[in-house]
């Protein structure tokens, strides 16, 4: 938008699904472009509105095309490149265009009213004068007196200030604004570097120490402070005394710290396997090369980052940019500091670890083209990027990709989405590849890339498996820690190597039973059986935090005996405390990790080798890459494949396999036992191998004559409200819509399934009764048709205060 425009549109941050035309005023001409956000009335309303293009006057007359009231940014948001892609999103996951923009966007925007605003000189001039307008005077006269904030500003003159108008006069130079950030800008650490500036220094005069420093010196160059230190522990007083006499120069320089908060070192590329250089060359090909699609395959510990950071290496060189998706933040911070070793400075991280003075700056770096790679969690797909060669996927089979809220998109997706959109190419990869993702290698739409080997032919980690069944008579300990993982625990420590031990459930007891009754401890706000916490000393619900006190009695019958039956990290945690009290045992689980930093601390731990033994949940079964672990233990197997969802045997595989890939990374090759209750069950051979490829040959016919994805497209329609009866009513009512549309559509008859209206398998969460309705059909098309005549045209039908009703595309969580 270089010309002017007079008619401009506009996308509201509301529940709107269409975009609007507003007039510019000529005074605000020179202020337009894509990407920012404007001020404009909407019905009685003021609301902030996102600039998507110019466009044609509409039919009608100019008078009912409203103004502009405000422009609210200095600087694009994002470019017009990214519009089409917000627009994609809105239509298929038919959400509000407005809010799509709004959830992409870094929280803190408004952080302008922080600004702080102080005359310049030639404000003062001016205001002698007499040659302003009356408004900016009353500005520049207040501000004579005391800088202050936009937002005080406003207070003080008792005006509504324009954001606009302070550009305005910012560009005239009347003032100057100086945004202070809310949540505190990262500043770069600096640390200082000592090098010598004369090489003939009479070494007589030296004391040992000072001699000691010089020779450093004179052998390396150059020396941090830091490192300096460590060879004369009294180097920060003696490098002054040594500056002074102009011996030596102290600058100061910028580190980048990795997550550990430890200075980064350069590395440089690593020198490729064959296959390694075979999967870049053809994606290298393919870059500045149109859309494509890769799917990387490639075991636990095959490299496949050296591959992703090669290829980001690939595409800065073509001069463009790269995303970089990773599910979670322990596994960004692992990502970054590797990317940060290579990349250096040009980095933006984007994740919901960062407060939000952080996350604005940093997407402000990829907007200004500062950062030419984005790393980041899910909500990093929206990097404001204009020309991007490459956006990988790590670990693409995650579900942390799918947002379970608001706008509920799959992030993952989106990425081969944005892809198309723009032309380049998308990588995604993993050890364990989604049913869907190699679904689409074999209808050619993805091309498939694999790694076979370890770096360095390390093995894959041998599996045992044992079968729970045997020790289920078995009475404390031996229930659930067997002889074979006893003894290899045992031998791991001799060897004073590492150990994982997973159980994908936290607390102490999961199931605990009233002895007296017989009843399970429930949560009263959820149809759900509290767990107990032995640290917190309480029953916790895990869906809605209701908590109980440890001391409470049945609340059935009121007999104070409760069993705590069921396991969980917790019970583990002590039993191998127990049985290896010389051992240091740490936990990593969501209830250790609330506090921020301290999946860190846990991870450094590790690397350290000040933890022997970690026990936890999934989260210990993503990414690492630690070379000392050589044993993982897997306590139960079995949790995740009872699930009702028809991507339980999926889950299950992908996360035995993962955890098990955290053994023998290093020199010493790994072991893994594996304790199940279904030892024949495929999910759990197939994980015994690591090999996708027998899991997948033998899940998809189940996919298939069940019509599940990747067969089909689902839609789930989720109802809940807090009035059981009124909640039913409503799901029995959209249930009848449903089925009436259906028949009344030919294209619907045959084409679409309707599933429902039933109780969620959880039935009622947080005193929410929850009921679902699902939707299959071959095509997207016919369901996206159905779903728009519910809501569009029979909105009255389909929603009904009191009762939420939610739209879930492509669903994810069944329960
Ligand atoms: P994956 O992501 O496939 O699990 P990684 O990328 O973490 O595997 O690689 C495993 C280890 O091997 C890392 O420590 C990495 O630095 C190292 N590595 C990767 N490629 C090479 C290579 N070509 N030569 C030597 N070491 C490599
Ligand atoms: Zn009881
Ligand atoms: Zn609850």
């Amino acid at each position: 938008m270089t010309t002017y425009s007079k008619y401009i549109d506009i996308a509201i941050a509301l529940p709107v699904y269409n975009t609007f035309t507003y007039r510019v005023p000529e005074n605000f001409s020179s202020f337009i472009s894509i990407g920012k956000r404007v001020l404009v009335p909407f019905g009685k309303r003021k609301v902030t509105g996102y600039i998507l293009g110019s466009c044609e006057k509409t039919s009608r007359s100019e008078i009912e095309i409203k103004l502009i009231l405000d422009i609210l940014d200095e600087n694009p948001l994002f470019p017009s490149s990214i519009v089409p892609f917000f627009r994609w999103i809105s239509e298929y996951y038919i959400y509000p265009i407005g809010e799509v923009i709004k959830s992409a966007l870094p929280g803190g925007l408004n952080l302008y009213e922080y600004a702080v605003i102080s005359i310049t000189e030639n404000g003062k001039n001016v205001l002698k004068d007499n040659s302003v307008p009356p408004i900016q005077r009353e500005i520049l006269s207040s501000l004579e007196s005391e800088a202050c904030r936009q937002k005080n500003l406003c207070k003080i003159i008792n005006k509504n200030i324009p954001n606009s108008l302070i550009q305005i006069m910012e560009n005239l130079g009347l003032i100057i604004s100086k945004r202070e950030l809310k949540g505190g800008r990262t500043r770069p650490k600096l640390e200082r570097h000592v090098s010598l500036t004369s090489s003939e220094i009479s070494a007589k005069e030296l004391s040992v120490q000072k001699k000691k420093i010089i020779d450093a010196l004179k052998e390396e160059g150059e020396l941090s402070v830091k490192k300096l230190k460590k060879l004369v522990p009294s180097a920060p007083g003696l490098i002054k005394s040594l500056e002074n006499k102009g011996y030596i120069s102290i600058i100061k320089k910028s580190v980048y710290r990795d997550p550990f908060g430890e200075s980064i070192e350069t590395d440089s590329a690593h020198i490729l396997t064959k296959e390694q250089e075979q999967v870049i060359s053809k994606v290298a090909n393919s870059l500045n090369n149109g859309f494509s699609t890769f799917l990387l395959a490639g075991v636990t510990g095959s490299g496949k980052t050296e591959v992703y950071m090669q290829l980001a290496a690939e595409a800065i060189k073509k001069e463009c940019n790269v995303i970089v998706l990773v599910p979670e933040i322990a596994l960004i911070s692992q990502m970054e500091r590797r990317f940060r070793a290579r990349f250096g400075e040009c980095i933006a991280v984007l994740h919901s670890g960062l407060s939000a003075g952080e996350r604005y700056d940093q997407w402000m770096r990829i907007s200004s083209g500062e950062a030419t790679i984005a790393i980041g969690a899910r909500s990093a797909i929206f990097a404001p990027f204009d020309n991007i060669g490459i956006i990988i996927v790590d670990e693409e089979h995650d579900i942390s990709y799918k947002q379970e809220s608001g706008l509920r998109y799959n992030a993952r997706d989106l990425a081969v989405v944005r892809a198309k959109l723009n032309n380049c190419v998308a990588l995604i990869g993993s050890a364990t590849p989604s049913i869907q993702s190699y679904y689409n290698v074999t209808i050619n739409k993805f091309t498939e890339l694999t790694l076979k080997k370890r770096i360095k032919k390390r093995p894959l980690p041998e599996v045992t498996i044992i079968d729970l069944r045997k020790i289920r008579d078995c009475r404390g300990v031996k229930k659930f820690i067997s002889s074979e993982l006893h003894e290899a625990i045992k031998k791991t420590l001799e060897r004073k190597e590492q150990i994982l031990l997973f159980l994908n459930r936290r607390g102490f007891a999961s199931s605990p039973v009233c002895a007296s009754c017989g009843k399970a401890i429930r949560c009263k706000n959820c149809d759900i059986s509290l767990t107990f916490h032995k640290e917190a000393n309480a029953y916790k619900c895990h869906y809605c935090g209701f908590t109980l006190a440890s001391t409470s009695n049945c609340p059935t019958c009121g007999s104070a005996g409760i069993k705590l039956l069921g396991l969980g990290t917790e019970k583990i945690e002590a039993a191998v405390k127990s049985l290896f009290p010389n051992a240091k045992t740490a936990r990593m689980d969501r209830d250790t990790t609330t506090r921020k930093g301290s999946v860190l601390k846990l991870l450094k731990g590790l690397r350290n080798r000040t933890i022997d033994i970690l026990v936890g949940t999934q989260m210990i079964a993503k990414g690492h890459d630690f070379p000392n672990i050589t044993l993982v233990g897997i306590i139960c197997a079995d949790l995740s494949l009872s699930l009702p969802d028809f991507r339980a045997g999926e889950r299950t595989f992908q996360l035995l396999a993962q955890v098990s890939g955290r053994a023998g990374r290093g020199n010493v090759s790994g072991r893994v036992i594996l304790q199940t209750f279904n030892p024949e069950h495929f999910s759990i051979l197939s994980a015994k191998t690591q090999d996708f490829k027998t899991f997948y040959n033998k899940e998809i016919p189940f996919r298939k004559s069940l019509k599940y994805p990747p067969f089909s497209r689902m839609v789930q329609i989720k109802i809940s409200g807090n009035d059981k009866e009124k909640t039913r009513q409503h799901a029995l009512a959209v249930g009848n819509l449903c089925n009436t549309l259906k028949k009344n559509n030919k294209s619907f008859i045959k084409s679409i399934e309707v599933l429902g209206p039933i109780e969620a398998p959880l039935p009622r969460i947080a005193k929410q009764y929850r009921w679902q309705i699902l939707l299959k059909s071959l095509r997207v098309r016919e369901l996206h048709s159905l779903v728009h005549l519910m809501m569009f045209r029979n909105s009255s039908n389909f929603y009904k205060q009191k009762v939420k009703v939610v739209v879930d595309m492509d669903p994810f969580f069944m329960m």
